[in-house]
């Protein structure tokens, strides 16, 4: 089977979320650098972003995060075997690296919802080896130095929080400063592990309306992103499908 699918011009790594992890954990133990994105519909309808979409041409490993980029690739004549959101991998690959031994950074949200992950992570993985973390709200002119303290630190994996475009261009403009790390781009998932917003239950997460809770927690914040999103990222699709468009990978 082809594990590689042209998604609107982009690399759509098809591995199901073991063989996802699998890859991240025997980057990071050979110290590879290394950059990893999900993308959901969300993501696409920023693809308009001319930076986003050529950051996303540095990413090594672009996973397809939930039902909206499954039924895109089923309209483009191509079969998505699991949904590999980072969310969902988060608690896996975190049990791996404490099996594994693997330093671990974690950049991005606010300062107290970064200080209340690690708090929380601490003491549910308890050798787990966190080497820092930082908020993502960083000053320009303290950009060099956070980039110093997190290549002393010398980690093997960073996660970088800081939502989409953001964290995809950070990545892409800053892989150069960490060639032995894997830097994976997690968006909101800061804030679901400190606690600050509680993930949707289980029985909405099954029939793939997670959105929905998202958007009933912050529907001030939400509703473009899904009200209007959703809509437009499906005629987005179809056009793409019509007229064709970004095909290059
Ligand atoms: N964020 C950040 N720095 C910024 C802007 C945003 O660290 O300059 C954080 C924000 O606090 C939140 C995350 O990035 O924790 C974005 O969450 P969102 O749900 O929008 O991301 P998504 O998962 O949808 O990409």
């Amino acid at each position: 089977m082809n594990n590689i699918i042209n998604f609107m011009g982009i690399r759509l790594m098809n591995y199901t979320m073991s063989e996802a992890i699998d890859s991240i954990v025997d980057k990071a133990n050979r110290r590879s650098s290394t950059a990893v994105a999900f993308i959901n519909a969300d993501c696409v309808n920023k693809f308009n972003n001319l930076k986003y979409y050529k950051s996303l041409k540095y990413m090594d490993y672009i996973f397809a995060d939930g039902i909206g980029i499954k039924i895109a690739s089923m309209i483009f004549g191509n079969s998505v075997r699991d949904n590999v959101n980072g969310t969902d991998m988060f608690p896996f690959l975190l049990e791996r690296c404490e099996q594994c031994d693997l330093s671990v950074y974690f950049y991005g949200a606010d300062e107290k919802t970064v200080n209340k992950l690690v708090m929380n992570l601490s003491e549910q993985y308890k050798e787990l080896d966190i080497v820092g973390h930082h908020s993502g709200y960083t000053e320009k002119n303290d950009e060099a130095k956070l980039i110093k303290t997190i290549q002393e630190k010398k980690p093997q994996i960073i996660f970088v929080a800081k939502g989409a475009p953001l964290q995809e261009e950070w990545m892409s403009q800053n892989r150069d400063h960490f060639p032995d790390s894997v830097m994976i781009g997690v968006g909101g998932l800061f804030d679901f592990y400190s606690g600050r917003i509680k993930r949707a239950p289980k029985i909405l997460r099954l029939v793939k309306l997670e959105w929905l809770y998202r958007l009933y927690c912050e529907p001030t914040r939400l509703w473009r992103r899904y009200i209007l999103g959703n809509p437009i990222f499906l005629l987005r699709v179809i056009y793409h499908k019509l007229f064709g468009g970004k095909n290059e990978v």
